[in-house]
């Protein structure tokens, strides 16, 4: 159901907190303002001999969404859990609004907290659940029974106050926990795996429900862990990617995308193809380059980073950026490369062709329009030089 901007709980009022949200100019790729709502300096995290966490730095500008993704174990949840107040920091400082919340318990560090098992209280009434925090924080009643009501309208979940827990569905009850957490207009929402314990149609559904919702409050700053990188890319001002506690890389989900400034950020985000290059030449002013591969010479995007005096490099190509067409704007605009065609297959859409270049794997996703050439021949592979980028091999 549609949201009205007035039925939303409003933020706090702080004088801090009267920059405007950034969320529209992030999108816009502009880089987070200098004040920061939420702010990680140095942060550590040790459990017993093992540290989840090493050095964190990060700034969330108000109203901005940050997509914690990595994989399992990286420390995701051991940031969102520091931040909630649930686990000691070892070192480093977090401030909410400039505030160090190292003193305070979590109740009061202003947050709302939606999880992946939506955590509700089987005995209570939907209604109850949502009131919760609001009791908890002694609300006047009339003002509790006002905001439940406004934060189930928020999830399209008005009507359903008197119902249990187990008479809904795994997606309603999400957004159940989703309107306890809001209830409390937070003004910074912490989100562990929220769609994880959904099926696909549902998490599509409840995706675009956190979109939405995220335009609708401007004011209301959100931290996402997710190990789902298309949840991250779709609903994220930037994502912050993790490997073994420390942070690899933070940017726009299209700038990471695009350009990720190292192979670990390459090779999780999105598949991709590494091939090993040589600089032949340092570019000449129009952003391109030419690199060599084994015996082939090719003109790509001229690399953001050089490295230091070596000429070693990764070319990086996604597979659905590369053809077996000269294109439209025909062969002197695109790269081309020699490669043997190894295997084929139809998927509908697209066919998923396996093929060697330079003794080096090369996975493509040809539109289905074309046929690709037969497994067992030679062909051209072509790409626009601006979609392939470099990245020193000496990582
Ligand atoms: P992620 O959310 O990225 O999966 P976590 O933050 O949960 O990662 O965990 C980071 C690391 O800390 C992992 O190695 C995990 O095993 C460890 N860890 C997490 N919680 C605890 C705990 N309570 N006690 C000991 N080790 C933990």
């Amino acid at each position: 159901m549609p949201v009205h901007a007035q039925t939303l709980p409003g933020p706090r009022t702080d004088p801090d907190r009267r920059e405007a949200p950034v969320s529209a100019r992030v999108r816009a790729g502009v880089k987070t303002a200098a004040r920061a709502h939420v702010c990680f300096e140095a942060v550590s995290v040790r459990y017993g001999n093992s540290r989840a966490l090493v050095d964190f730095d990060l700034r969330l500008a108000t109203g901005e969404a940050v997509a914690l993704l990595g994989p399992s174990g990286s420390g995701k949840t051991t940031i969102l859990r520091a931040l909630a107040g649930f686990a000691p920091i070892e070192s480093g400082r977090i401030t909410i609004r400039g505030q160090d919340v190292s003193g305070l318990p979590p109740q009061r560090r202003g947050l709302g907290i939606v999880v992946q098992n939506y955590a509700l209280f089987p005995h209570m009434s939907v209604a109850d659940n949502v009131a919760f925090g609001l009791r908890a924080r002694r609300a006047p009643r009339s003002e509790t029974a006002h905001r439940v009501a406004d934060s189930l309208a928020m999830v399209g979940m008005s009507g359903y106050g008197e119902r249990r827990p187990h008479e809904l569905s795994g997606g309603q009850q999400q957004r159940v926990a989703l309107a306890r957490a809001l209830a409390i207009r937070p003004d910074v929402l912490l989100m562990d795996e929220p769609l994880s314990a959904l099926d696909a149609p549902l998490r599509r559904e409840m995706l675009a429900e956190l979109i939405r919702l995220h335009r609708a409050m401007p004011e209301v700053t959100m931290l996402l862990v997710t190990h789902d990188q298309a949840e991250a890319l779709a609903l994220a001002d930037r994502i912050g990617l993790l490997d073994a506690g420390k942070l690899r890389a933070l940017d726009t989900p299209r700038q990471l995308y695009e350009q990720p400034p190292n192979r670990f950020a390459d090779e999780f985000l999105g598949q991709t193809n590494l091939l090993r290059v040589e600089l032949l030449a340092h570019g000449n002013g129009d952003g391109m380059t030419r690199v060599r591969l084994g015996r082939q010479s090719l003109v790509v995007r001229a690399p953001s980073r050089r490295g230091d005096g070596y000429r070693g490099y990764w070319l990086c190509l996604r597979p659905h950026h590369l053809s077996f067409d000269p294109g439209p704007s025909g062969a002197r605009q695109a790269s081309e490369m020699r490669c043997f065609v190894r295997a084929s297959e139809w998927n509908g859409s697209h066919y998923r062709v396996t093929a060697e270049v330079e003794g080096q794997p090369l996975f493509l996703e040809a539109s289905a329009a074309t046929v690709p050439p037969e497994p067992g021949t030679e062909a051209v592979v072509s790409f626009v030089p601006r979609v392939a980028w470099l990245l020193p091999r000496e990582e």
